[in-house]
């Protein structure tokens, strides 16, 4: 929907998958997060009222594409493949994978191959390089609906390795110390843009300017300090 449109409805709605701390997570009764707090300020611009949708990641950009909600933010890396489906905005954060390992593993040595990798199904970690047989050639990819699982299943000796976003591999991790550590294996960098309806250019105008203004004033480093030490 255009901006003219969110207004006539007085809504914008924001589609995520609530289990990626510190970009959005559940606290309580609310759902929380980096994310949500530009949504929020998104949707203060636009003199609107904010409702997040908790999902499964893997549909967001098709959800998106085909107008069930106006903006996906869920920590979203923008890629050429999913530029075909939809929009998205200047990016926010800039970032990379990370293994979820058991403590005691040593990253350095750790190979993924012949393994039992976790993912969270549609992510860039299961497609990169869980998934890539030119990157790794694991015994068996487990997909899970969020990373979280995953590692909860890492946990309980079923998988040997979670690949994920570093931050939220941080912060799982930071929830489980003494059974699991972060590891940066030295993957390429990320960026996370916020995906919007194709061709929809007053809302991306709206979402990029408030994006500028956050980075500028220093909200969002702000924003992912608040939220790590939660
Ligand atoms: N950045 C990753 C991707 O876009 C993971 C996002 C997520 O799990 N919320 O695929």
């Amino acid at each position: 929907p255009t901006v003219e449109k969110i207004k006539e409805k007085g809504e914008l709605v924001m589609l995520t998958n609530a289990a990626f701390p510190p970009f959005e997570y559940v606290d309580g009764s609310e759902i929380t997060g980096v994310d949500v707090e530009i949504a929020q300020a998104i949707a203060d611009e636009l003199g609107v009222k904010l409702s997040v949708t908790n999902m499964d990641f893997d549909p967001i950009i098709d959800y998106i594409k085909t107008g069930k909600g106006d903006l996906g933010i869920a920590g979203i890396t923008a890629n050429e493949e999913r530029e075909k489906a939809v929009d998205f905005s200047t990016s926010y954060i800039t970032t990379t994978q990370y293994m979820i390992l058991p403590t005691g593993v040593d990253g350095a040595t750790f190979d993924p191959n012949g393994k039992i990798i976790g993912v969270q199904q549609g992510t860039t970690g299961d497609n990169y390089y869980a998934s890539d047989p030119e990157v790794m050639q694991p015994k068996e990819v487990k997909r899970y609906k969020s990373a979280v699982d995953a590692a909860a299943d890492m946990a309980l000796g079923r998988v040997d390795c979670v690949i994920i976003d570093e931050m939220p591999a941080k912060a799982i991790v930071a929830n489980n110390p003494d059974k699991m550590q972060a590891y940066d294996p030295g993957y390429d960098k990320e960026s996370y843009s916020i995906a919007m309806m194709k061709g929809n250019d007053s809302l991306k105008q709206v979402v990029d300017s408030v994006l500028q203004k956050l980075a500028d004033e220093g909200k969002i480093e702000e924003m992912i300090v608040k939220h790590t030490s939660n």
